[in-house]
C-alpha cells in the first residue's frame, strides 16, 4: 500500500468517526458550492474572514423583513423587538466568553474599533509622558497603531516583547521589560500570520503580579479556542464577529467593569448620554457609555445566531478538526521541499504561512487563485513580523470548520504547480 493511499484511508477513518459531519456542515454554507474559473472553490482565507452559514443569512433576511427598526429609542413594537434582539445578543456574548456581567460587553464594529476605543480612553485616563506600554512583536497593526495614535501622542514609550524564529513569544523577557512606568500589556491570543497561540494566562499572571492590566486581542482565537475571560482574568479583550461566521461590522470590546466605569467614553453622540446641555453632559450607564450613535443592531443579532451555530457544533469539535487539517497540510507542504514555513510554534490555530523559496508570494497566490484556491498573500497587517524574518510577505492558508482534507490536497497540487512555474 502506498503512503499516500494509507494517508487517504486514515483521513477517511478520521472523518467517519469525527463527531462533525463535514459534508453536512458544508451544506450550511451556500457560497462553498461555487465554481471559480471552472474549479470548485477552495476557500482558505478564513483568517481574513469566515463564510456565513445559512442560519446567519436567514436571520439577516428575517430581521429586515420582519423587525427592522432602530433600537433603544422607540416605544413601538418593532423598536422593542429590535432592542430585545440586540440585548439578547449581548447576553449571548456574555455567556460565550463567560463575562461576569452584560455591562462588560460593548458592541463595536470589530476588533479594530474595540482596540481604538480602549487605546483612546485608556490613554486619556491613565497615560502620562514617560509611561510605558508593552506590545508583542507579533501584533496585528490594529493592536499597534491605535496605541501609537493615542498613547504615544501623550508621550508614552512602546516596548516590544519579541518572538523567536519558531514564532513563540520570549516570555522570559517580559519581567525585564516591566518597570514601575508600565501601564498596560497588549498581546494577541493567536497570531493571524504565524498561527501561534500565546500563553496569555502566563502573561496575564506576570503582568498582574505588578498590578498591570492586560488587553488580549482575540480576533484570531475566538473561532478556535474556548475563551473564559473570568478564568483567564484578562482586563480587556477584543473580538470580531466576521471571523466567527457572523456578519461584518460587529465586534466586541470586553472590559472588566471596574475599568469601564473609570474610563471616559471614546465617541460622543446619541445613546451614550444620560442628559445633555450646553453647560454639562452626563453619560449613560455601562455599556451604552461606549456605544455612541446607531449601533449595528442587525450585526449583533447575526453574532448571536453565529455563536449559537458554533455552540451547536461544539468549539472543541471544530478545533479538533482544524488541528487535523493543519497537521496534514503542514506535513504535505514540508514534503514538497523548497518551501519555508513561517510559524512553527507548538500550539497553533489553523493558520499556515509559507513561501515557495525563490518565488514571490503574490505570484504564488495568483496561480492558486486561477485554480480556484483562495489564499491571502502579503503582510497580513503584521509588518513587524515581516521585518523579523526579513521578507515582504507570505502566502497564508487558513482553515475553518468546513474545510476538507481533499481541499488540502488541492492546495498541495496548486503549490506544486506554482513551484514548477515560478522556480527554475
Ligand atoms: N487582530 C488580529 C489578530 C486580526 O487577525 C485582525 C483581523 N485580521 C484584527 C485584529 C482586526 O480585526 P478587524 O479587521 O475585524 O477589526
Amino acid at each position: 500500500m502506498s503512503a499516500e493511499f494509507f494517508c487517504y484511508l486514515c483521513r477517511k477513518f478520521f472523518q467517519n468517526f469525527s463527531i462533525m459531519n463535514i459534508q453536512q456542515i458544508r451544506n450550511d454554507f451556500p457560497i462553498l458550492t461555487q465554481k471559480i474559473y471552472g474549479y470548485p472553490l477552495v476557500y482558505l482565507d478564513n483568517a481574513a474572514t469566515t463564510q456565513k452559514p445559512q442560519c446567519v443569512l436567514d436571520y439577516i433576511m428575517k430581521f429586515y423583513t420582519e423587525y427592522n427598526s432602530n433600537i433603544h429609542r422607540g416605544v413601538h413594537f418593532l423598536s422593542e423587538k429590535a432592542t430585545e434582539i440586540y440585548e439578547n445578543a449581548r447576553l449571548k456574548v456574555k455567556e460565550f466568553i463567560n463575562a461576569k456581567s452584560r455591562t462588560e460587553i460593548v458592541f463595536t464594529k470589530g476588533s479594530t474599533e474595540a482596540i481604538n476605543t480602549l487605546a483612546y480612553s485608556f490613554s486619556l485616563k491613565y497615560i502620562n509622558p514617560g509611561d510605558e506600554l508593552i506590545i508583542s512583536e507579533m501584533e496585528h497593526h490594529s493592536d499597534i497603531v491605535p496605541w501609537q495614535l493615542y498613547a504615544q501622542s501623550k508621550g508614552a514609550i512602546i516596548k516590544v516583547l519579541p518572538f523567536d524564529n519558531n514564532g513563540e513569544l520570549l516570555l522570559n523577557k517580559l519581567e525585564n521589560l516591566i518597570t514601575e512606568k508600565t501601564k498596560i500589556v497588549c498581546v494577541t491570543f493567536a497570531s493571524n500570520t504565524l498561527g501561534t497561540v500565546n500563553d496569555v494566562e502566563k502573561i496575564i499572571k506576570t503582568a498582574h503580579s505588578h498590578q498591570i492590566p492586560v488587553l488580549v486581542d482575540a480576533a484570531q482565537a475566538i473561532q478556535h479556542v474556548k475563551i473564559d475571560v473570568q478564568k483567564l482574568d484578562c482586563d480587556f479583550l477584543a473580538l470580531s464577529g466576521h471571523k466567527i461566521y457572523a456578519e461584518t461590522g460587529i465586534g466586541i470590546l470586553y472590559g472588566k467593569e471596574k475599568f469601564l466605569e473609570e474610563l471616559p467614553p471614546y465617541q460622543g453622540g446619541g445613546d451614550m448620554i444620560k442628559n445633555v446641555s450646553f453647560l454639562k453632559t452626563t453619560y449613560a450607564e455601562l455599556p451604552l457609555k461606549f456605544e455612541a450613535g446607531t449601533s449595528n443592531f442587525v450585526g449583533a443579532g447575526s453574532l448571536h445566531t453565529a455563536l449559537d451555530y458554533v455552540d451547536k457544533i461544539g468549539l472543541e469539535n471544530i478545533a479538533a478538526h482544524e488541528a487535523e487539517l493543519l497537521k496534514y497540510a503542514t506535513q504535505r507542504v514540508e514534503e514538497i521541499g523548497g518551501i519555508t514555513i513561517y510559524g512553527k510554534a507548538k500550539n497553533k490555530v489553523s493558520v499556515l504561512s509559507f513561501n515557495i523559496n525563490g518565488a514571490h508570494h503574490y505570484d504564488t497566490g495568483m496561480i492558486l487563485d486561477k485554480l480556484g484556491i483562495a489564499v491571502r498573500t502579503g503582510t497580513h497587517c503584521t509588518e513587524p513580523i515581516m521585518q523579523h524574518f526579513g521578507i515582504t510577505g507570505t502566502v497564508r492558508a487558513s482553515f475553518a470548520l468546513y474545510n476538507t482534507f481533499e481541499e488540502v490536497d488541492r492546495l498541495i497540487e496548486g503549490i506544486k504547480r506554482a513551484k514548477k512555474m515560478l522556480v527554475q
